[in-house]
């Protein structure tokens, strides 16, 4: 009997030290709980890029961090977020102003340098649970992968005339006819800071798969051939719709679109080489313009005849109809992957996809 006391007790000790041992490696624990290659993107085309290189698979999970429905440039990441990207074997972001939070995220930044973006609590989760597990996370930022463009300057966009108003007002030139509202947001260009709607381009579209299938061949050298299958295939889809846009390019009996919205799509525009004109940047926290912005928008369609006046998705359109009442024009949603709407990605919609909802909206835009 006092022998089975001491196994019972000595198995009990291992009981409490495995468990605690188990708290403490949280991410090992979890991480063989799920069995599974966590693949986690933060932008939605990075994960419709991998979601189709990876093709059907159970062994993998892949998460859309921001998830659809939802403002890519107004994103914090929650403590669960934070997990998520901690069990994560390969975390892919785009990085930029839009994603400033992966710096502090990911540890690349030295404390103090950069603290505008996250609050108090979540730096204190990510000192906790980050520092520790960084090196076993694979990350990409592909915005590496691909050429980028420094931000440019949009005809017509409210925050970009505000930026050229500050610039003057430094130089002591002027501040006066400055409409009272356009000063409401400045919004603050970084030095160089280079534009981050990558993947509106089909050159860049392809690239980012390319880059992408090669990281899930290092992570999943099993299932590489199928991964190169999947990224060509996909890759051939995107040729395909880019030819398709191009024809109506080369048909094109005008060249400028025009948003009356925020105009992430500058990687499309120079591609296509189009004109644009848009009452924002690409990623202006501002959608309210101003009356003079209204005006300059409605002078542009009358004067050129513009057909079409453009808004983006998770927009209703609304700046937009105003501006075509006062012209005559009609209102079309194009779709800039910049972020999805919940309908369209729990249908299944993909960049393939919905390029080719534009194919139509271009035709009556250009043609
Ligand atoms: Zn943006």
């Amino acid at each position: 009997m006092k022998v089975k006391k001491i196994i019972l007790s000595i198995i009990a000790i291992l009981i409490i030290v495995s468990s605690l041992y188990i708290i403490v490696n949280g991410k090992n624990y979890r991480y063989e709980a799920s069995n599974k290659i966590n693949i986690v993107s933060s932008n939605f085309a990075s994960y419709d890029f991998l979601r189709a290189i990876i093709g059907e698979n159970d062994n993998i999970k892949l998460t859309f961090l921001v998830g659809p429905g939802k403002d890519a440039h107004g994103f914090e990441p929650t403590a669960k977020d934070l997990i998520t990207i901690q069990n994560a074997d390969l975390f892919v972001y785009v990085g930029g102003e839009m994603e400033q939070w992966t710096d502090k995220v990911l540890g690349s930044i030295e404390d103090g340098e950069n603290d505008n973006t996250l609050d108090e609590n979540t730096e204190k989760i990510i000192k906790n649970i980050m520092t520790a597990n960084r090196n076993s996370i694979k990350t990409i930022c592909i915005s590496k992968f691909v050429e980028t463009i420094e931000e440019q300057e949009i005809d017509g966009a409210e925050d970009e005339q505000t930026y050229e108003i500050e610039k003057a007002d430094n130089n002591h030139i002027t501040t006066q006819n400055i409409p009272d509202d356009s000063q409401k947001e400045i919004h603050e260009h970084e030095e160089g800071a280079f534009d981050e709607h990558i993947w509106t381009s089909p050159d860049n579209a392809i690239k980012m798969i390319q880059t992408l299938e090669k990281a899930m061949e290092e992570i999943d050298i099993q299932n590489a051939r199928t991964y190169k299958i999947n990224a060509q295939n996909y890759i051939e889809e995107i040729q395909e719709v880019d030819e398709q846009i191009q024809e109506i390019v080369d048909n094109r009996v005008r060249d400028r679109l025009v948003f009356a919205d925020r105009m992430p799509m500058q990687y499309f525009v120079n591609y296509y080489d189009l004109e644009v004109t848009a009452a924002f940047s690409g990623c202006s926290t501002d959608i309210e313009p101003s009356a003079s912005t209204i005006a300059y928008l409605e002078n542009k369609v009358k004067g050129e005849n513009i057909p079409v006046i453009l808004h983006i998705e998770l927009n209703d359109g609304t700046v937009a109809k105003t501006i075509a009442e006062g012209t005559g024009a009609n209102v079309k949603q194009i779709q800039t992957l910049h972020n999805i709407s919940l309908k369209d990605f729990n249908n299944g919609e993909t960049w393939v996809s919905l390029m080719k909802r534009n194919i139509e909206v271009l035709k009556n835009a250009l043609l």
